[in-house]
């Protein structure tokens, strides 16, 4: 096992060791931090003024633009630029489903399964691919302030997160050329910018109240002894800052400071009541009034206007509060993280309701990535009084269709460990599944090294999709690893050990980390090419059999189009190229669609007339 450095209590700093940068990648904001004279600070743009990078991203006619300048181009360029990638991290197009009116850009819709994509011109990109746009930036942002390369990164996710979102960030980090030795909790992240979480001697409850520009949330910790237990989560996804702007134009257009038509119809007018209406909201953070060119409220009207939505997010921390079982008193800090908690009616409706002051010391907008910046000067052993701490040097998973490899447990995850995923068949009747565990950071198995194989063997024959197969994955402090695959409805189940040190020296650790940034962006688009051919196989397929099923339905043209079509796709899978398939299978989706309604129709008004009512 590999060695980590883990704090015991708060020391001094040494300064020699390597600089392991902490970064919030957040929904409306980003940002990069770092520690600098033994204190975390947050790295500015070149004119030193902004340590927020907006998380949007513009594609421009030769390149591709991050941060502030592609946030102005969120009016002039909508259908290029895109925005709140972090709501697609790691999320199926049925995930999406319910919010896309919500996004300008274009979401492809095929495989309802399928991790979504975004369409931008003639290109398909991946929420992973978008993020690690934003990762560069911060990346380059901090190297060129320090002047010297950097690759290891904490990086944070909201609590909420499951393991494809945390999966997806640190491929993210990977593609920008990150080596993500921590994926941490943004509330865990905050605490630890306070300084709480630091002393090994500390039992004590926390929440965190984290109100950002599209999103709420609202997690309470348990801290026992340096470690981070969450207790409970809730919140909202669409409710946060954005939101008081909507309201103040809202207000605005009500009381004809703003003209409803032509803030309709023209565009510019409407962003710069929109900015206005940002503006006002900060300004009232700390002044009783805005008044600027022809717009004015007051700071009693805005808090007249805003107060439904802050009860929301009390009704969250009350329900949070239940399921963590815990009461009020037993609450020692409020912690407040997000730019729209500088709200003062806010800060006072949190303060009531728990009964408490809140820490609100530290920049909100910052607080997350300071605290995983302390966080990686943790890992890099630059805090006195540690505890060697063992992690998974490489990662380990098995193979997926198509020789894919799929990361059960990240390297530098903490051992002991159990961690267990489950899986399906891809075939109708298939009685045997084979698995194969492999060892290694790159995306194609065939680049890894293999550790061993079995079979789970006498799965009751049952359609495709439908056995439910739990793989686990357990590992010891002593690198000893039980593999065990189960099928849960039948009960079967099947196991090997393998020794995933044995025979592997540092070196060669070494090398593989290194050549799977060399092949990041080479491994992504393989993985994305297979994904693609993986996915219109299943379209082909489906689509074969509604043209059988349905050929008293479809018209003559209907069916010859369908045909021609799902060859199209068919040729298209067979070649090299991800954006062609996707083409081919957006097409044959789209024109499929209403056929397919109308199938469902027929079959239903058939089963109705069936029935004597
Ligand atoms: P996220 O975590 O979603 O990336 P942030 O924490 O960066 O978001 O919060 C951004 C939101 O904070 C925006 O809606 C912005 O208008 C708001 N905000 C920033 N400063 C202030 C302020 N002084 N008063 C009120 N709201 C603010
Ligand atoms: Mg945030």
């Amino acid at each position: 096992m590999a060695k980590i450095p883990i704090n015991l209590s708060t020391g001094t700093i040494e300064q020699n060791s390597e600089i392991i940068v902490g970064i919030d990648l957040g929904t409306t904001n980003s940002l990069v931090a770092y520690i600098k004279d033994g204190k975390a600070v947050a790295v500015k743009d070149e004119n030193g003024k902004r340590t927020l990078v907006p998380s949007v991203i513009h594609f421009g006619p030769d390149e591709v633009i991050v941060g502030d300048p592609a946030r102005k181009k969120l009016i002039t360029h909508p259908e290029k630029t895109i925005y709140s990638v972090k709501r697609l991290m790691g999320k199926s197009y049925k995930d999406v489903n319910s919010f896309e009116n919500y996004l300008s850009y274009k979401i492809i819709d095929e495989d309802q399964d399928a991790l979504v994509k975004i369409q931008v011109d003639e290109k398909f990109y991946s929420p992973i691919e978008l993020s690690a746009e934003i990762l560069k930036a911060l990346k380059k942002r901090i190297e060129t302030r320090l002047n010297k390369s950097i690759q290891k990164a904490v990086i944070t996710v909201p609590a909420y997160f499951n393991d494809t979102q945390r999966q997806a960030t640190r491929d993210a980090g990977k593609l920008a050329g990150l080596d993500v030795l921590r994926i941490i909790n943004e509330p865990t992240a905050a605490s630890l910018a306070y300084g709480i979480g630091l002393d090994q001697n500390e039992d004590r409850k926390i929440v965190v109240y984290d109100l950002g520009g599209g999103t709420f949330d609202v997690s309470i910790l348990q801290i026992q002894q340096g470690i981070f237990e969450v207790l409970s989560t809730n919140g909202d996804t669409f409710l946060g800052g954005d939101d008081f702007d909507k309201k103040i134009i809202d207000y605005w257009i009500e009381d004809r400071q703003v003209d409803r038509v032509k803030f309709k119809e023209n565009k510019s007018y409407r962003q710069r009541v929109r900015l206005s209406a940002e503006e006002a909201k900060k300004i009232l953070s700390s002044a009783e009034l805005y008044k600027a060119d022809d717009l004015s409220i007051s700071l009693s009207k805005f808090n007249e206007l805003i107060k439904p939505l802050i009860d929301r997010t009390i009704e969250a921390c009350e329900i949070a509060l239940k399921d963590s079982n815990l009461k009020k008193e037993e609450i020692s800090n409020v912690i407040m993280v997000g730019g729209s908690t500088r709200v003062p009616l806010i800060k006072s409706s949190v303060s009531s309701f728990f009964d408490q002051q809140v820490n609100d010391k530290i920049d909100p907008d910052e607080v997350v990535a300071l605290g995983a910046a302390i966080q990686g000067d943790i890992l890099a052993g630059n805090q006195k009084g540690m505890l060697l701490l063992d992690v998974t040097p490489l990662s380990l998973g098995i193979e997926t269709v198509g020789g894919l490899m799929d990361v059960i447990i990240p390297r530098n995850n903490k051992v002991p460990a159990r961690v267990g995923r489950n899986y399906t068949t891809s075939v109708d009747g298939q009685k045997n599944l084979k698995v194969s565990v492999y060892q290694g950071e790159r995306d194609m198995v065939s680049d890894n090294r293999k550790l061993g194989e079995f079979i789970l063997s006498g799965i009751p024959p049952m359609p495709a999709g439908i056995p439910k197969i739990e793989i686990q994955f357990i590992l010891d402090a002593d690198g000893i690893l039980v593999v065990k695959a189960s099928e849960l409805r039948s009960g079967i189940s099947q196991n090997i050990e393998i020794r995933s040190q044995y025979g592997l020296s540092e070196e060669e650790m070494g090398k593989m980390l290194l050549d799977s940034f060399k092949h990041a962006e080479e491994d992504l688009a393989k993985r994305a090419l297979l994904e693609a051919r993986n996915e219109a196989n299943n379209v082909i397929l489906s689509s074969k059999k509604f043209i059988d099923h349905n050929k008293t339905l479809l018209t003559k043209e209907e069916t010859a189009t369908l045909i021609e079509m799902t060859k199209d796709l068919e040729m298209a899978a067979k070649s090299e190229d991800k954006d062609a398939i996707n083409h081919k299978m957006e097409t044959l989706n789209n024109y499929s669609r209403p056929l397919a309604e109308r199938a469902l129709d027929h079959a239903i008004s058939d089963a109705l007339k069936g029935k004597e009512l």
